[in-house]
Order: C-alpha cells, then sequence, then structure tokens
C-alpha cells in the first residue's frame, strides 16, 4: 500500500494548515499562547507526561475503548462495519481525551483556575471532571439557551463543583460562550482556557488534535489484531469543530487510500436557512482566534447556525479540516436532522446502542456511499445517547 508523507497534521510555524488557522487573538494573550505553545512542545517529548497521559486515560477514562464490528451492519452493507465505542469512555463521550491531556498540560504550567465553554454540555462535564480530579477552579460558561436546553448536564457540572456562568448575548448559545470564555480570559490572563475542540487560536487546534489522536492510533492496533491490516479503507466521523474526527482521521491523513468523510449537520436541509453544514454554506474569516470557513453573511457577521444536535450546532470548523476539505482529502457529507433520528432509532434497537445525536449522523452517512465487498468501514460513536433522551422519546 502506499504511503505518501502529506503532512495534514502538522500546521507550519504561524499555526497555519495552508490557507486556515493562525492566532488571531488580542495582543495582551500573545505571551499566554507563547508559553502554552512551548510547554506543548515539550511534553510531547517528556516521559513523565506521556506516562500519566496514558495512566489516566487506561484507568481513569477506561481506554482502549473497543473496536466493535456490528453483525447486522456488516450483512446490510455487504463489507465489515466497525463501530470505534468512544461512548464508552468516562463521562460518555471523546471529550474527556482532551480534557485529560490538557489539564495535565494546566498542572505543569503551575495553573490553578480553569476557563472554558461549552454547547450541549459535554466539554463541560468533562472540563467539570478533570477539575475535580486535579483541584482546579473551575468556570463554565454556557448559552442561556443551552441552559435551559441541557438542564442534566448543568447539573453534572455543578454537582462536580464547576460554576456554570450563563452568556446572555447574542443567539445565547455556544459561539456566545465562547465570546464570554475568551474575554474572561482576557481578563484574567493567569487563567488556563481548555478549548475542548480543534478550533481556536494556535497552538489549540493542533493541540487537541494530538490528544484525541489516541482514537486512530488505537483503531490501527485493533485492527491490525482483527484483520491482519492497519488500514481501514473509509473512517467515518461527524464534526462539530472536528475533535473527534480529526482523532479518528489523524493516523491515516498521510495514507490516501483510507477514505475520510466529515459528517455535517445539515439540520433541515442546506437550503433551508437552517443548517449547520459549515463547509458547503462557509466562507473564509476569522472566528474564535483563527482564519477558517465559518457561516457568515455579506458583511462578515456570523450567521446562526441550527442542528437538532446541539455538539453540532456551531458555525464554524477547524482550519484542519477547513484544509483537507478545500485540498479534497477529506470529503464532507451533509446528514439532516431526520436521517441522524433515524439512523439513531435503528442502532437503537438493532443494536442495543443509544448513541449521542451527534453520532447519529456520522451512522447515517454510510447510507448515502458506494461501498463494495472490500471495503472495511470505521465510523467513530463519538458519545452515549443518555443526554438525548428527551429529544428521542419526544419523537416516538
Ligand atoms: C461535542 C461533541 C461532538 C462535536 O464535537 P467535535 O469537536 O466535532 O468532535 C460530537 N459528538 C459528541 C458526542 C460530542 O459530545
Amino acid at each position: 500500500m502506499k504511503t505518501v508523507q502529506l503532512n495534514y497534521t502538522q500546521p507550519d510555524e504561524m499555526g497555519f494548515y495552508g490557507e486556515f488557522g493562525g492566532a488571531y487573538i488580542p495582543e495582551l494573550l500573545r505571551p499566554n499562547i507563547e508559553e502554552l505553545q512551548a510547554y506543548f512542545d515539550e511534553v510531547a517529548t517528556d516521559q513523565s507526561f506521556q506516562q500519566e497521559f496514558k495512566q489516566l486515560l487506561t484507568d481513569y477514562v477506561g481506554r482502549p475503548t473497543p473496536l466493535y464490528l456490528s453483525a447486522k451492519m456488516t450483512k446490510e452493507f455487504g463489507c465489515p462495519v466497525y463501530l470505534k465505542r468512544e461512548d464508552l469512555n468516562h463521562t460518555g463521550a471523546h471529550k474527556i481525551n482532551n480534557a485529560i491531556g490538557q489539564i495535565l498540560l494546566a498542572k505543569k504550567m503551575g495553573k490553578t483556575e480553569i476557563v472554558a465553554e461549552t454547547g450541549a454540555g459535554q466539554h463541560g462535564v468533562a472540563t467539570a471532571t478533570v477539575c475535580a480530579l486535579m483541584n482546579m477552579k473551575c468556570i463554565v460558561y454556557m448559552g442561556e439557551k443551552d441552559i435551559e436546553r441541557q438542564a442534566p448536564n448543568v447539573q453534572r457540572m455543578k454537582y462536580l463543583g464547576a460554576e456554570v456562568v450563563p452568556a446572555t448575548s447574542g443567539s445565547k448559545t455556544l459561539k456566545d460562550a465562547t465570546n464570554e470564555a475568551i474575554r474572561h480570559w482576557i481578563n484574567h490572563p493567569t487563567a488556563y482556557y481548555l478549548i475542548g475542540s480543534v478550533v481556536g487560536p494556535h497552538p489549540y487546534p493542533e493541540m487537541v488534535a494530538y490528544f484525541q489522536s489516541i482514537i486512530s492510533k488505537e483503531i490501527k492496533m485493533q485492527l491490525m489484531e482483527k484483520t491482519g491490516s492497519e488500514f481501514p479503507t473509509k473512517v467515518i466521523a461527524c464534526v462539530g469543530g472536528g475533535s473527534n474526527a480529526a482523532g479518528a482521521f489523524f493516523e491515516f491523513y498521510d495514507n490516501e487510500e483510507v477514505e475520510l468523510y466529515a459528517i455535517e449537520a445539515a439540520g433541515l436541509g442546506n437550503d433551508s436557512g437552517h443548517s449547520a453544514a459549515t463547509s458547503i454554506l462557509g466562507t473564509p474569516g476569522v472566528l474564535h482566534g483563527s482564519l477558517t470557513l465559518l457561516m457568515q453573511d455579506e458583511y462578515g457577521q456570523v450567521t446562526e447556525p441550527y442542528s437538532i444536535s446541539a455538539g453540532l450546532d456551531y458555525p464554524g470548523i477547524g482550519p484542519l479540516h477547513a484544509h483537507t476539505i478545500v485540498q479534497g482529502r477529506t470529503k464532507s457529507i451533509s446528514i439532516t436532522d431526520e436521517e441522524a433520528l433515524q439512523a439513531a432509532k435503528k442502532l437503537s434497537s438493532e443494536e442495543g446502542i443509544i448513541p449521542a445525536l451527534e453520532s447519529a449522523h456520522a451512522l447515517a452517512a454510510i447510507r448515502k456511499m458506494q461501498l463494495s465487498a472490500s471495503d472495511v468501514v470505521v465510523i467513530n460513536l463519538s458519545g452515549r445517547g443518555d443526554k438525548d433522551m428527551k429529544t428521542y422519546t419526544d419523537q416516538m
């Protein structure tokens, strides 16, 4: 199998993946970013950091997560279909992998206060969890509207000891929570800003992708054991900001024979005005500290995304994904609310696995593909559906 070294995963010195990325931040935060970069460079080769990260992923998070061959999907699609079970992680999604990596980094930097934002609350819960573990003060910004929609996760964060601060500006959702978290960071430069996806100013996208790359490292080892080859032919993952996708794709970018599919939320349809499919509807612009594709109007005002899934309801995508999609290395597919709901129901009733609504978008996408018997498909099941039970039962 030919392997071309293309280095999609390595941004340049300024943090650019091709034309996307960088660090568009107020001067005041420049030293923070530089300090973070220096510590991040160090941990890549720091044995004791790597050891502690690995140990916590094993004993606290419960890794490796299984790579499960679905017999029913294999029969239906005529080729092996594997589910990477990130839903089985502690706290119920892939977000904890990155939260563990960054809290260890914050500890190494001598930080004692963590600030984060959250949409559906999954990243907030993961952050509150690792802050409890490491005795750190935790402040989570969350849109007022999301606080209402995601009450169980708000309760979890508070019970874990975090302070949840409502973001009351704009649409009162994730992008507003992010703006307010960044504002908090500017006013409290000694705090550590723990970003939950492959977004934000350099080095965050690179760092989050690195911490999540454990997903594809495990897929390779598990596939080797099960099939005798490390490489699937297709990897499918949903994209909000893109951290579970970056983690699931990471080890495969440089092998062009592995097709990578980034699945975006089309909401009520890409022509409906109610969608979150950034790679289709977005244009280049600066969002939350990086130059990337984002949904904006002719005046550069961010347009309101829509998806039934709070985790995919974001107007941008990480610069790594913007770059690889524009280059054609990654293909994007849009999945509507309705298609995701059907896929969630099917997995629940046929496999006994209730997926997160976000992950259901990735599951639905396999139906849009031309498959042959020689395909080996891996779908990243980014999280479990407990948080979505109200939406699911309202649809019954
Ligand atoms: C947050 C979340 C997502 C979207 O975030 P990415 O950074 O794109 O991975 C997807 N699935 C689940 C279960 C989530 O909690």
